[in-house]
Parts: structure tokens; sequence; C-alpha cells
């Protein structure tokens, strides 16, 4: 009989460190969970070593915490908190452990859903990424408003649950030194234990060279890549994880039949590097150049998550040269290759198919011709490749072509995040609904029962209050938790267009100000989200949101009626708090440019409505909940088009008196001195390819959409049902449909 849960912390503890867990410090305390979670995994039934699995590369993975989410998934976090509670101790003692942040946005965070989705489903799927020195930057802001950036040195708390694997270590061969691959192993959870899969994150150690250089490449994410060293870096580390990944995988599985063993998911083209290397692996043992190419064929599949060309790789061929000419020599021989093949037939358009053209490597076509499958990551964003981006790669192959409209866990967004919401689906919908997702859509059933929408109202009301004390503490910030909450939480791009954002709360702010629209609720507008350190549009954006933040509210004449705060830090833990608290989540990119969002699902899934464009997911959003249940503006995919060839900013500006009162913010001294944001002013009427974005041309819009929900929220009943019916018609948006479509029609088909 294994001990008692109780007994055994108490045991470990002791062995672990001589004494009671009463007087453990915090670090100890951590590590001794960390020792138990992984001692009750290695315990664990073991996988069928027979079965074929599937693995997934990716630059990022945006985990978050694992202490409470392995705990949950295991079971045991209820208990554990009981247990410690017993003696005096508690895990919110843990709560400034550093989140594991190894990614910058949505494309990370997907990774790490689909980790926890595969293991909850009993899919053979493991994770192979880069356990980074620095997770991405800690966010601050400077007494002026500008954004600051912090190491994320995530490791002072030490890491309880990553197992060295120092027998499984590999070399890694650049021209001018090699290194040496250290895997750290990372236990995956699946909901119920039901399965344990296994990330493997690689640190980097010097072979024949300084250490300092073995240092830099896993240093950070992303090294700034504006010079020629910079680029190399990120080439490096590109290929000094697929090396590594596929060194281990060959090793593990031999070469012989592998096709039917394992199945790899190259997440972007980040990992696009994978396929020369995995043949020249094949060629050192003897393998021919043709039958290596034809395995990487079986072996690979990619996903795109972009449509904005300067996110499709390309590398330098002098950069190839330099730094893997061994890898580089396949990639002229593929090249070559594809030049034979496609030449024979009829409609290849041969300049846009080159993998090697202008002396660069095009990443994505070298992905397009040789894997297997190629998928999107949302309806109207795989149409866009098909039609687009990737038309002529869909003329010569229409059958690799698929959409995976991408998903979240509802472990961590639903279970973990809001415990409340989560409790009273089960008891509504009669079953653990994060074990049944399908089931949630029982609560359309309630739609016309009062008292369900008033209890919802209630769980939101008691996770607004929630929120807002932490905002006070964290941001110094009193907000007013009956108020309606408008939240804009994501990376900071022009693309997804947090002006738009800023504009709305400033219009309000202006009409308060000036007696009109009176009858509108009150409100609060919630922004947060990090901008690339190199980026400097985007960094004027935070500027620009925290002096108007400043300024309302601080502003006696609209006291009680709005209130804005820009969370500094917005990471996943962050997330797990505001989004539970949300009213009106805004989903403001061009349409055409957000491949899919992630966000977005997590917002309907925890009730709030969509106040969004026609893009990405949002489009299936409302097809699932109802056009009449979120709040739909601007412009449509054909209509950006048409549009976009004659767009002319500055006409819109001088013709409509709201764009020119709003836009003349930015240099008029309104919040701050005057031009102070004259970079954005010409961003959006000046510069050669001014307003890039359109965010003039679906303000007007997005204004009415927008005043339209903030009064509709004054009915209490009707704005609740709309709640209702986004939570009811959220299961397809668990990740756990999206990993069981790659595992059915791609990894084990
Ligand atoms: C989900 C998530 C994202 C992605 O958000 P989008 O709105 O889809 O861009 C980014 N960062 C964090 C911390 C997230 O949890």
């Amino acid at each position: 009989m294994e001990k008692p849960f109780e007994e055994k912390l108490k045991v470990m503890s002791r062995e672990k460190f001589g004494k009671g867990i009463e007087i453990l410090s915090c670090d100890e305390l951590y590590a001794l969970i960390g020792a138990y979670v992984n001692e009750k995994c290695d315990n664990h039934k073991k996988n069928d070593p027979k079965r074929k699995r599937a693995a997934y590369f990716s630059i990022e993975y945006l985990i978050g915490r694992l202490l409470e989410s392995n705990l949950y998934n295991m079971g045991n976090l209820i208990l554990t908190q009981k247990s410690l509670t017993d003696v005096g101790r508690s895990l919110s003692e843990l709560n400034e452990i550093e989140d594991y942040a190894f990614g910058n946005g949505g494309l990370g965070r997907l990774a790490a859903c689909f980790l926890d989705s595969a293991a909850s489903n009993e899919i053979p799927l493991d994770g192979f990424g880069i356990r980074y020195k620095y997770g991405l930057f800690k966010q601050s802001f400077a007494s002026d408003g500008s954004q600051q950036e912090h190491p994320d040195d995530w490791q002072t708390q030490g890491d309880p649950f990553g197992i060295k694997k120092e027998g499984e270590c590999v070399q890694v061969n650049f021209a001018d030194y090699s290194v040496k691959a250290v895997p750290y192993d990372y236990h995956v959870i699946g909901y119920n234990f039901k399965c344990i899969n296994t990330l493997r994150l690689y640190e980097c150690a010097a072979v024949n060279c300084h250490e300092s250089d073995a240092a830099r490449i896993y240093e950070y994410l992303y090294p700034d890549d504006s010079s020629w060293e910079g680029k190399r870096l990120r080439l490096r580390q590109q290929y000094f994880l697929v090396s590594a990944a596929l060194q281990n995988i060959v090793a593990r599985y031999g070469l012989e039949d592998i096709e039917n063993k394992i199945k790899i998911q190259l997440n972007d083209t980040h990992p696009v590097i994978a396929i020369p290397e995995l043949i020249n692996l094949c060629v050192k043992q003897n393998m021919d150049f043709e039958d290596a190419l034809s395995l990487s064929g079986k072996i690979f599949a990619y996903t795109n998550h972009t449509v904005m060309p300067e996110a499709l790789e390309e590398w330098d061929c002098e950069l190839l040269r330099q730094t893997i000419p061994q890898v580089y020599g396949i990639i002229q021989k593929i090249n070559d290759m594809a030049i034979f093949q496609l030449r024979g037939q009829s409609d290849v358009d041969f300049n846009k198919c080159a993998i090697i053209s202008d002396g660069k490597v095009k990443m994505a076509n070298l992905a397009c011709f040789v894997c297997s499958d190629i998928n999107g990551v949302a309806s109207l964003h795989t149409e866009i490749l098909k039609e687009r981006v990737l038309s002529h790669w869909y003329n010569i192959y229409p059958e690799k072509f698929s959409n995976k409209t991408n998903g979240i866990t509802q472990r961590r967004w639903l279970g973990l995040s809001n415990a409340a919401l989560t409790d009273f689906l089960c008891r509504l919908c009669g079953c653990d609904i994060i074990e049944e997702t399908e089931k949630i859509e029982e609560l359309l059933k309630f739609k016309d029962d009062e008292e369900v929408i008033k209890q919802l109202c209630e769980i939101k009301k008691i996770n607004k209050k929630a929120l807002c004390q932490h905002i006070k503490e964290k941001e110094g910030i009193e907000l007013d938790p009956e108020s309606v909450f408008f939240v804009q939480v994501k990376r900071i791009h022009e693309y997804k267009r947090q002006l738009l954002g800023i504009f709305l709360a400033v219009y309000f702010y202006l009409c308060f100000k000036e007696g009109r629209n009176k009858e509108l609720p009150k409100m609060t507008f919630i922004f947060g989200g990090k901008a690339a350190s190199s980026y400097k549009t985007a960094k004027s954006v935070i500027r620009f949101i925290n002096n108007a933040a400043e300024v309302i509210n601080s502003d006696e004449s609209v006291k009680g009626k709005i209130k804005i705060v820009f969370c500094e830090n917005y990471n996943v833990s962050y997330a797990q708090k505001i989004i539970p608290a949300a009213d009106i989540s805004m989903q403001l990119s061009l349409v055409g440019t957000e491949a899919s969002g992630t966000g977005n699902m997590k917002f309907m899934m925890n009730g709030a409505v969509t106040l969004g464009t026609y893009d990405g997911a949002n489009i299936e959003i409302c097809e699932k909940a109802g056009q009449q249940n979120n709040y739909i503006f601007g412009m449509r995919a054909d209509e950006v088009i048409s549009r976009k060839e004659s767009y002319r900013p500055k006409e819109l500006y001088e013709s409509n008196a709201v764009i020119k009162r709003l836009v003349d913010t930015l240099i008029d001294g309104t919040f701050g001195k005057e031009n102070d944001f004259a970079h954005i002013y010409d961003s959006l009427l000046n510069t050669h390819d001014a307003d890039r974005f359109m965010v003039l041309a679906d303000l007007c819009d997005f204004i009415t959409v927008a005043t339209k929900a903030a009064a509709d929220y004054k009915n209490k009943l009707d704005f609740g049902r709309k709640c209702l019916m986004n939570i009811g018609s959220s299961a397809y948006f668990s990740s756990d449909r999206t990993v069981r479509e790659y595992a059915e029609e791609i990894w084990f088909k």
C-alpha cells in the first residue's frame, strides 16, 4: 500500500532536508513538491515502447507555472493545499515563483496547450525545445510610462521539475566549433494521470570553444538579429535544437523503419532546418540522398503561423555556408531535386517555389516542398495560405494542405484559473466538464433560465473583485468591479491594433468629460502585453496608453466613470487572473493579419463576449456562439484588399472630426508634452506606407459597435445570456479537439 499523501510528503521532507515541512524555506518547499511530483511520475506506468510517437519541435514553450498545473492534472492540488494547511504552510507562499516563460506569445502558448492536451488524451506526443537561461524579459514601466526590460532569471527558486539527463547528451557541430546539448526532461502529466509524455529542453555546454560561445546559444529567446552576428546566433540556436533532438530520436528509434515510429511536427519555420539535418544524419549512416529525402517527406509536417511577409524566414546562403556547411550542401541538393521534379510539371510558379533564390534560402518553401502535410491554424488563415501566401504550393500539392483551428487547454484556462465557474458548470452539466468538455453544450439548455444567468453573473462579479484586489496590489490603481471591463491583453504589435483600444477609451473619456453619452455604464479598460525591445512604434504605444491612463485616472471631472490600467509584465499567470474577470474581449487585428489568435478562445470559454474584427478564429467563435452574441465591426477580408490600394489615411483624418480629435491627442499635449507621440502620429498619417494596418479605416465603426456593447451591458440579463451562449459554445476551442485532429489526420493516419 502506498503511504497516504500527507505521510508521504512528511517522510520526503525528513529524507531530503532532515526537517519537518513546517520549517522548510520556501525554496525547499518548492523542491519538495517538485520531487514528490517527479517521483510519482517515475513510478507511473510506462508508455508503450512499440507505439508510434509524435514529436513537436518548437523554439518556444510559454508554459506558465508548473506547480499547480502538475498537481491539478495528478488530481492532487486540493489535497496538497489541505495537507500544507494542516502543518501551517500554504501553496500561496510560492506565488512569487517565476513562470516558465520560454516563449513570446500565442505560438509558444499553443505548444504548451498541445502538450497538456496530448497527455490528457493519451496521445503520445513529446516536445523538444531550448531551456533558455533567461525566459522572456520581465517588463516594468519607468516614470514616463515607457517599457523597461529586465532579464527573467527564472531559476532563482530552483527548478524542481527539470530532470537532467547527462547520459543522453549529444554533440552539435558548427563549422567553427562544437557544443554539447544537455537535455532536461519535464514530465507532461495528463489529466487524471492518464498518461505521461515528456518535454525535453536542451542547455548548451562547450566542447572545444569558449564557455561564453556555448552559453550564448541558450541564453536568450530570439536574440537581436539586426546584425550579421545576431542572425548567426539565431541560426545556431535553431540548428542546435533540431540537431540535438534528431540525434536523440535517431538513437532511440534507429533509422530502420523510422517513418513508422515517429512523426515530427514543425511549429512554424524556426525548426525547419531539421529537414536537411535529418538527411545529413541519414547520409552519414550511408543512406542514399534520395532515400533520405523521401524518408524526410514521410517524417515531417509543417504548421504555418503567420501571413506577415516579414515573418517567413529566410537565411542568407553565405551565413549557412559559414555556420553549418554540411547542412547547406544538403539544402543545395534538395533545391536541385526540387527544380528537377517541378520542371516536369505544368502550372508551376518556379520563381515563387524556389528554395534558394537571390542568395537566400526560403525556409517555408523548403518545408512545403518536403513535408507531407502543411496546415494553417484557423479557417480563414488556411484559406489565405491556399489563395495567396502559399498558393504556388497549393497548386502543386493541394492534398498536403489542411486546416487545424487552434485551441486552448481547458485545464489551465478554466479548471485552474476559474474554479468557481468550473464547479458551477460541472453541477449544471452533470459531469466533469474538464474531462468531458463537449458536455459544456448542456449549458445552452439554460439560456432562458434567469437563475442560471444570475449565478453566472455572480461568478463573474467575484472574479472581477479578485482581479481588482490584485491590480490594486500590483499596479496601485483602484478599479470598480461594478463597471464594464473592456480587456485587450496580448503582445503589443501594430497589426493587433492596441491603438484602436486606447482610442476607444479616449473617445469615451472625452464623451464623459463633455457630458455626452451619459447613459453609458461605468467603464474600465484593462491593457497588458510586452513589446519587442527593438520595436519602436509598439513601445511608443505602451507609453501612450500609460500616459493617457495617468491623465484620465486622475481627472476629477470623470471620476467614477472611467479608469484605464496597463498591467505590468503580462504573462501566463497574469492572464489566468485577468481573463476570468473580463466582460468584453477586444480582438482588434486588421482582418487578414491574425492567423488565429488563442486569447480570444480563453475569453470566450470564461464567458466574455468578443468585440472584434472578422479575423482569425474570431470568425469561428461567432459561427459557434452566434453573431448576435458577439460584437463584430470593421472591414471584411475582401474589403481590406480592395480598399488598401487607394488608402489615404490623411484624407480620412481631415474629413472626419472624430478621427481628427482622437489622432490629435497624440500631439496636442492632452496626454503629456506636445508632440510627445509624433512618432505614432506620423506612422498613421505621414510615412511612406502610412497606417499600414488601417486603424483609421475601422475606427468609426469600432466606436459605434463598442458603444452598442457598452449600452447592452446595462441589461444584465440579456448581456449575461450572451456570455452563457459563448461559454456553452466553446467546447470546439479546446486544444483536445485540435490535437486529436493532428493525431488522426497527420501523425498517426
Ligand atoms: C494566450 C496568450 C497569448 C496569445 O494571445 P493572443 O490574443 O492570441 O495574441 C499571449 N500571451 C499570453 C501570456 C497568453 O496566455
